[in-house]
């Protein structure tokens, strides 16, 4: 993708990015030509995707904080707005499961995927739009999942999945005047620690999990971080600015 041209944009926040999508994002955008604070809930976990970033020629913040806590949002953002320049791309990625069959569903579990995935974007959407309103221009990317669409097993997780696909709309509608966009990508099945853990509880090998998942897949296979990264690489492009509000689905598949 062209580098954003116009000085000042070239700030991102990843959050989640210790690892998994949110580390192939964070990578990504810095080939893209952008800073990236790397935002993880502790800082010491993110000095590999740092790292990588440094190698790859880019540059990188590590940031530790919880995305659910308004003041450690705050204080995080305001720290990155310091430390590399105001950030104009944020990609709302950190995110955790805590899957059970409703019946069995506690409500902390409900509240604890709710709070990171929704109150988290929402926090983290609130303190970065400062920086990108008063810049003209800035992009905002979710992650959403095939799971919004309903998924046995996830009803914290896919509310909350559907739940970001109403604040990405939102989003573009109230910042679309000030050259800021919203956007969501749902991921299907990507290999990561967050899919690695759901088959080690159900009781499956990965390798086996994963080939059923391909075997089930239009395209014949799983999906990588870097699939995902692609995809955000787009919305927060300098070209993608007539893009706005728009669910993107990454699985390999029509869903959605
Ligand atoms: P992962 O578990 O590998 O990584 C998630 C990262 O988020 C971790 O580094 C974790 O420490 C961080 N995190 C968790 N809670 C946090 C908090 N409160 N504050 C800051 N950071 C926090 O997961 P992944 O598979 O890379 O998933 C990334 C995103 O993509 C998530 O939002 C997930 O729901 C979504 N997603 C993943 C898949 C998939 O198949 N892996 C599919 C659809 C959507």
């Amino acid at each position: 993708m062209t580098q954003p041209t116009v000085p000042g944009r070239r700030v991102a926040i990843v959050t989640g990015a210790a690892r998994g999508i949110g580390a192939a994002t964070a990578r990504r955008l810095a080939r893209d030509g952008f800073a990236v604070a790397v935002l993880d809930l502790d800082e010491a976990a993110c000095a590999e995707t740092v790292a990588a970033v440094g190698k790859e020629g880019g540059r990188a913040l590590a940031v530790g904080a919880d995305v659910a806590d308004a003041d450690a949002v705050d204080a995080a953002v305001a720290r990155v707005a310091g430390e590399l320049g105001p950030p104009v791309v944020l990609v709302n990625n950190a995110g955790i499961t805590r899957d059970n069959l409703l019946f069995r569903m506690d409500a902390t579990d409900w509240d604890a995927v709710i709070g990171v995935h929704l109150r988290g974007a929402f926090l983290m959407s609130r303190a970065a739009q400062a920086y990108m309103t008063k810049a003209g221009w800035g992009r905002i990317v979710n992650l959403s999942s095939v799971s919004a669409l309903g998924n046995r097993g996830q009803a914290n997780y896919s509310a909350a999945k559907a739940g970001l696909q109403g604040l990405t709309k939102t989003l573009a509608v109230e910042l679309g005047k000030f050259g800021v966009t919203a956007n969501a990508v749902a991921p299907g099945f990507v290999v990561t620690e967050m899919t690695a853990a759901t088959a080690e509880r159900l009781g499956v090998p990965f390798e086996e999990f994963k080939a059923a998942r391909a075997a089930a897949t239009p395209v014949a296979r799983v999906g990588h971080p870097e699939d995902i990264a692609h995809a955000v690489s787009f919305f927060a492009s300098e070209e993608a600015g007539f893009v706005t509000g728009q669910v993107l689905y990454v699985a390999g598949g029509p869903r959605g």
